[in-house]
């Protein structure tokens, strides 16, 4: 193992600690390597320790997540930086220095137990991006209720330096005037797993996305179908009512050239059939409709996924949206062009509409790092059908969303297959008497 405290030396960073980056981070532990995951956010677990079930098999997916993220907190070999960014990744030779900021969290790590007294005595209302802005947190909270790590983080910009949380916090743990610090992190390897962000909800302007507020995100479909989530059951924003009729836009922010995003997100279409068969189990007497032009559901068992939602009464319509508008009672209005009926137009009014956007990568790490982009904003991959995790850099690997859209199935796959060239990368280049597997080349003693 190669980590010295002070100095901050470490086999891998992992840039990432969404499921991609953990699974890498995990697989790579395990082998005895040691690793440093930097986390932009305040807790780990990327997107999916946001959704409610997982297509294909309809598990939970905090359930799934919530283990991953506790095991990398918890292993020997993992250290985690949240709230921290890396600025730059210089080569040394044979290695790479990275500079990272840690973002200033206003709470002392070391000493916040996570009890949120903080929270309860804070005044201050803020809207919660997590639950899609339909709920509010306080200026300092634990970020969700399965975050890791459980350590409040204050929003400076909606604090108003009352100073009730200083005075309640039993252990002293907030900081007013904590200030961002720049570590360095020394390493042999670099995993890049950023993951994505969806297409912007206004992409298409005749969508009217962000301006209706009955017209939604998928995240926020996820956290309303979520057992924990901001109504604990699914009621349309606008007004609170239980939604009967609900549709799904499908490539609302996909292979479309207009919008730069000429390529298929690859999950749009079964993440929605898999909100419309929770709904339909949510809401049994509620129509569900599915505008698409043709759905792809291209994985092991994902077809039979897509009859099954047929089969339970889910409207599958082929046709283009053309607008989207809000018509009396907060109620939306989808004018869509049928394809399979000679262009004939159509419109139907709906109590809540999705818009299934797609994927767009999270970051771009050009500027800081030696790094191949290509054209679509993902990490380049020089040789996807021999070598998926290698980048145009020796030593720089990638895993998950962040090379491409990808669902959880091959987004694990992917940073398994990461984590196993990284640790064949770093075996190649040891002397003989590797430190790492602690075995002596040509030598009986392990
Ligand atoms: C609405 C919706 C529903 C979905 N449902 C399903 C489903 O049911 N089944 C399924 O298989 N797939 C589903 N998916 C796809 C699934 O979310 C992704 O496959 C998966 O989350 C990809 O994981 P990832 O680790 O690659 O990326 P992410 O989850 O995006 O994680 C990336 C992490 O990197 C961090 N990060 C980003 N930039 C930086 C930076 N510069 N520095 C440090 N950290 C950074 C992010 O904060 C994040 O924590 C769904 C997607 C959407 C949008
Ligand atoms: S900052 Fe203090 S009061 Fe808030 S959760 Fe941490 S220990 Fe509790
Ligand atoms: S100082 Fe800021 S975070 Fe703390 S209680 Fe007051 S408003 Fe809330």
């Amino acid at each position: 193992m190669n980590v010295r405290a002070a100095t901050r030396v470490f086999d891998t960073l992992v840039i990432g600690g969404g499921i991609a980056g953990l699974q890498t981070a995990l697989d790579l532990a395990d082998l005895g390597l040691s690793v440093a995951i930097v986390e932009k956010d305040a807790s780990i677990g990327g997107k999916m320790i946001g959704l409610s079930k997982v297509f294909p098999t309809l598990d939970c997916a905090s359930c799934i997540t919530t283990p991953k993220m506790a095991a990398a907190a918890h292993h020997e070999n993992i250290r985690i930086f949240t709230l921290a960014e890396v600025s730059s990744v210089v080569r040394r030779g044979e290695d790479f220095t990275a500079r990272v900021t840690l973002k200033p969290r206003f709470v002392d790590e070391d000493r916040c137990i996570g009890c949120r007294l903080c929270e309860y005595a804070c005044d201050a209302d803020v809207a919660d991006d997590f639950e899609g802005g339909l709920s509010s947190h306080r200026a300092i909270y634990v970020p969700f209720t399965n975050a890791i790590p459980q350590i409040a983080v204050l929003d400076p910009e909606e604090c108003n330096l009352c100073g009730k949380c200083v005075k309640v916090c039993p252990t002293d743990a907030v900081v007013l005037d904590q200030k961002p610090r720049e570590i360095e992190i020394e390493v042999r390897s670099v995993v890049v797993a950023t993951g994505f962000e969806t297409t912007p909800m206004g992409a298409r302007s005749e969508y009217h996305g962000n301006e209706i507020a009955n017209v939604i995100s998928p995240l926020t479909m996820e956290r309303l179908l979520a057992p924990h989530g901001p109504y604990g059951r699914v009621l349309r924003p606008a007004d609170g009512k239980v939604p009967d009729s609900v549709a799904f836009v499908q490539c609302a922010g996909s292979r479309d050239r207009s919008l730069g995003v000429p390529y298929c997100s690859r999950v749009c279409c079964m993440y929605a059939i898999k909100q419309a068969m929770l709904l339909s189990g949510s809401l049994p007497f509620a129509d569900i409709t599915i505008y698409t032009m043709d759905i792809r559901a291209f994985g092991k068992g994902y077809e039979t996924f897509y009859h099954n939602a047929s089969a339970m009464g889910i409207e599958f319509v082929k046709g283009k949206v053309a607008r989207i508008d809000e018509v009396d009672d907060r109620n939306v209005e989808v004018r869509v062009e049928h394809i399979d009926e000679r262009g004939q137009v159509e419109e139907r009014r709906h109590d809540l509409v999705v818009l299934s956007l797609g994927m767009l990568p999270a970051a771009d790490l050009r500027d800081r790092m030696p790094i191949g982009v290509s054209a679509d904003g993902f990490v380049t991959v020089p040789k996807p059908t021999i070598e998926p995790c290698r980048t145009t850099e020796e030593g720089v690997f990638v895993s998950g969303t962040a090379a491409g859209p990808k669902d959880i199935v091959d987004a694990i796959a992917e940073a398994g297959a990461a984590a196993m060239a990284v640790s064949v990368y770093l075996k190649k280049k040891e002397p003989e008497g590797c430190a790492a597997c602690a075995v002596t080349a040509g030598s009986d003693t392990p």
